[in-house]
């Protein structure tokens, strides 16, 4: 027996024990520790039950990574989950933490589940652009409702303990011990007719046609072009048609051929490429200063949006306006926040009272003289900027840590501003900021390494992913940004619609295009950018002003009604309007342009040179460690395509495939 896997057994209750740190991960030595528990316990007569449990944080959390796209050493996984499926005793899952993947198939294939009240199950193998392959489509669909298998398949979200009691996936809840409430389980249960296992039996329920392809449709409609979400439907399909054990040669067929798939290949490039930009050697050992009160400045979008972000992580917070009317409009704006998330289901009301009592609101500076640490995230205007940060030099403690949130703004300018400029870095969060998983941390010439570990220790705290970014016009995504803006300009001056261009980038797999984007975040902030660079614009370079003409219109996008696409009555969704195409032929006439067409191929063939060159220019000055951070900040902060592994990658892959 491997020493990752140990069995205890007690007055007829064997306790197996997997210990595998940091999570469990199924490896050789758990898979064939598991396969002998299962030989041992059926060989001795005195077991009448077992009860699998894991040490440590959490159950088995999915795969060993290090044994990733590799052949996978005998006994496999599917193999394991069936030997003990077939066991003779009842086999009763102990799951705590969080059960995922290979963890959760390996629960499916026990008789009984038992959940620790905080843990989570899903199966996220969709998110490394492959679907469960041990059983995990084949029997949970057999235990719980086919519309919530499918969703958990195709999504990959994880869903928590009561949500799997209620829907049939655990049969019980532990509130205290879970191996004392484990073993009593087992003991209930030990004397049973051992229950029929999964695969054996028919689906909890059977959708007829018109249902299944609403299931399906609703799934399918957000994978975007992403193969595994389409074949995780397609499994579960097959699953609830077929008996079971044909059911799992198909799951392995499909499998097998998306572990071939370049989309597995970039969705994994993406997941070991997130868990690597925010590791600094040069932070190794080094502490970050605690953080309890955190002051922000500014309560606009970004604002209160950090402020909930901050809230939901446990610090308290003190918000700082400058005058009455706009703290109580900030105020009132975080309070919405909170109050949606409780009408979504995401946090009770006792929380929402909870959070509101750590945050508080001030138009004096004074309040932060115990500050932390204090976001600014005041007006885009270096002046207002240095005001502020003058202010907070004043009031704050001379080791609270301060950050700025600016878009574009020179952050050496700002921390300059201040008599110790090593305690000032930039924490660009992303809109809204509650939500977005993005935080670069921007990194100014004299910043102290523990002002920076304080960044990403934040970063951690508030569970996003962060990355390292150097100082320049816009860091790095907002720079690459700027890049393949003005790529889209040039082909709509030279011809392409705006919608075509929109729909283009749709179709590789951005939730929305360029133009419309821009109508959503307001054509007013890049304008005041374009306007504050104007000066020192190079005027051998092709400027197109399309858009300067729209915002002199006052067309500033949805919240005007009215940007480059027109939004009727509040809609959303914007539609041409004959007026921009007016003044888009006025400004290709103005500058002697013969407008062409354009394909779909050539306006993402463009974007992407926009977006892979600029790339490579931010690479060269140092403004990104490396190429993955570049990914890991387009697909999390600007919608490119997560199963295209960011455009450094694909164009990595491009031009492996020309050569
Ligand atoms: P906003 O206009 O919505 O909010 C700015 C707020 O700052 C206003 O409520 C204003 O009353 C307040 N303010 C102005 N001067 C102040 C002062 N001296 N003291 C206290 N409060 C003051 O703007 P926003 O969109 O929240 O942007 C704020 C900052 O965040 C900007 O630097 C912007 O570039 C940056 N940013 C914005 C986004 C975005 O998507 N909106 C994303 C990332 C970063």
């Amino acid at each position: 027996m491997t020493t990752a896997v140990t069995t205890e057994i007690t007055d007829g209750i064997a306790v197996v024990t997997v210990d595998n740190p940091p999570v469990n991960a199924l490896g050789y030595d758990v898979r064939q520790g598991l396969a002998d528990a299962v030989a041992q316990t059926d060989g001795d007569d005195s077991v009448r039950a077992v009860v699998l449990i894991a040490a440590g944080r959490t159950f088995m959390a999915g795969a060993e990574i290090k044994e990733f796209g590799k052949p996978m050493q005998d006994p496999g996984l599917p193999d394991v989950v069936l030997s003990i499926e077939s066991a003779r005793k009842p086999w009763v899952a102990a799951i705590h933490g969080t059960a995922l993947g290979g963890g959760l198939e390996v629960a499916l294939g026990c008789h009984y589940r038992i959940v620790d009240a905080r843990a989570k199950l899903g199966l996220p193998e969709v998110h490394l652009g492959l679907i469960p392959g041990a059983g995990g489509t084949v029997r949970l669909p057999r235990v719980v409702p086919v519309a919530r298998a499918a969703e958990m398949v195709a999504t990959g979200r994880p869903i928590r303990a009561q949500d799997a009691v209620q829907i049939g996936l655990a049969d019980r809840k532990s509130d205290g011990d879970l191996r004392v409430d484990a073993i009593a389980f087992a003991g209930d249960i030990a004397g049973d007719p051992l229950p029929e296992a999964l695969v054996n039996r028919a689906p909890v329920d059977a959708p007829d046609e018109e249902k299944w392809r609403e299931i399906a449709g609703k799934l399918v409609s957000k994978a975007r072009g992403q193969n595994s979400v389409l074949r995780a439907v397609d499994a579960i399909g097959e699953a609830v048609q077929l008996d079971g054990t044909a059911a799992l040669a198909v799951e392995r067929q499909i499998f097998t051929e998306l572990m071939q798939d370049p989309q597995s290949a970039a969705l994994r490039h993406v997941f070991f490429a997130e868990r690597s930009v925010g590791k600094l050697p040069e932070l190794r050992g080094v502490d970050p200063r605690p953080l309890s009160q955190v002051g922000v400045i500014g309560g606009g979008t970004m604002g209160a949006g950090i402020a909930v972000a901050l809230l939901l992580s446990g610090l308290h917070v003190i918000m700082i306006e400058r005058d009455e009317d706009a703290l109580a409009a900030g105020q009132g704006r975080v309070a919405d926040t909170l109050m949606a998330s409780v009408k979504r289901g995401l946090i009770s009301p006792d929380k929402r009272d909870t959070l509101l009592k750590g945050f508080i609101g001030s138009t004096g500076y004074d309040a932060l003289a115990q500050a932390d640490l204090v976001i600014e995230a005041v007006f885009e205007d270096m002046d207002v900027k240095k005001q502020v940060f003058a202010a907070l030099d004043a009031a704050t403690r001379p080791d609270a840590v301060l950050a700025t949130n600016t878009s574009y703004l020179d952050v050496n300018e700002i921390a300059a501003s201040v008599a110790d400029p090593s305690r000032v870095l930039g924490l660009h969060f992303f809109s809204p900021a509650h939500v977005m998983k993005l935080l670069e941390i921007v990194r100014p010439d004299q910043v102290a390494d523990d002002v920076l570990a304080t960044g990403f220790a934040l970063g951690r705290q508030l569970g996003k992913i962060a990355v390292p970014a150097g100082v320049c016009d816009g860091f790095i995504g907002n720079r690459i940004l700027s890049a393949y803006r003005r790529e889209c300009d040039y082909m709509v001056e030279d011809g392409a619609t705006p919608q075509e261009v929109d729909s283009a980038m749709k179709a590789y797999g951005f939730p929305m295009g360029i133009f419309a984007m821009q109508d959503m975040a307001g054509l007013d902030i890049g304008w005041a950018a374009r306007k504050r660079r104007a000066p020192t614009r190079d005027p051998k370079e092709r400027y197109v002003s399309i858009a300067d003409r729209l915002c002199e219109l006052g067309r500033f996008g949805q919240k005007t009604g009215a940007g480059w696409f027109n939004y009727p009555e509040g809609s959303r969704r914007g539609e041409p309007d004959p007026l921009v195409e007016n003044i888009i032929a006025e400004e290709a006439a103005k500058n002697g342009i013969e407008q062409r067409d354009f394909t779909a191929e050539e306006i993402m063939d463009r974007i992407l040179g926009a977006m892979v060159s600029e790339g490579r220019a931010i690479l060269e000055e140092g403004i990104a460690a490396s190429p993955e951070a570049i990914d890991v900040v387009m697909i999390n902060g600007y919608g490119f395509p997560r199963w295209r592994g960011g455009p450094m990658f694909a164009a990595k892959v491009a031009e492996q495939g020309n050569g």
